[in-house]
């Protein structure tokens, strides 16, 4: 399902900017999200905090967190929720996430909404908007083994996909009803084209 809307209607700052500005973006494995959240955080003028990639710097880097990291993600499992929760929680509190961020691959379970709850209520802020981005699994499991043959991601071999898709399915596509409770999910189609995709995020902002 698209979201449509007419943007120019939608709230917005004294300069101009769409005011939902404390963001998630969420999906299954493959569904696009690490793409759209860079282009929209660029829109918006806001970091795109991806815990994927903070934990694949951390891997490359061969520090303590990355040792630890990898252990998980080559099997597909996820990190533990502490060791993830404290990571976001400091990246939080940077300067440049403090008018806005577009959290990535962040919470993924519920102890992580819980904890981000608490991180936010100690800003003195709360999420505006939860973007989810709905594919269909056969294409995502295409559009991943075609990402570790070019890309060489060493979570992305069929066996851990297969994993990783039943995780989120345990895991983390519950928390789409805790936030459907909360009226902040806006669905989006994300079998569209790229920029079709990301028309429909910025219109999904706008409503
Ligand atoms: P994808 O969404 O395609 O699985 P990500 O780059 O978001 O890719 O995540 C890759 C891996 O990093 C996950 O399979 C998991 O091991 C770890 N990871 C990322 N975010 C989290 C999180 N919020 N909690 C626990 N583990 C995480």
């Amino acid at each position: 399902m698209t979201t449509t809307s007419d943007a120019s209607n939608a709230p917005q700052t004294a300069d101009g900017r769409p005011s939902a500005r404390r963001l998630l973006i969420v999906g299954p494995p493959g569904a696009g999200k690490g793409t759209q959240a860079a282009r929209l955080a660029q829109e918006l003028a806001i970091p795109a905090i991806s815990t994927g990639d903070i934990f694949r710097a951390n891997v490359s880097g061969q520090t303590e967190l990355g040792v630890l990291a990898k252990s998980y993600m080559d099997k597909g499992e996820y990190v533990p929720d502490s060791v993830t929760n404290d990571m976001v929680r400091s990246r939080l509190d940077e300067d440049d996430a403090r008018d806005g961020f577009l959290l990535d691959g962040y919470p993924r379970t519920l102890d992580q909404v819980e904890a981000l709850d608490g991180m936010l209520t100690e800003l003195g802020s709360e999420l505006d908007a939860v973007l989810l981005l709905v594919v269909e699994t056969d294409a995502v499991i295409e559009r991943l083994v075609a990402r570790g043959q070019e890309q060489g991601r060493s979570d992305d071999t069929e066996e851990t996909i297969r994993r990783r898709l039943e995780v989120y399915a345990e895991q983390t596509a519950p928390l789409i009803d805790v936030y459907d409770k909360r009226g902040l999910v806006r669905r989006v189609d994300g079998m569209a084209s790229i920029d079709q995709v990301t028309a429909s995020l910025r219109d999904a902002l706008g409503a």
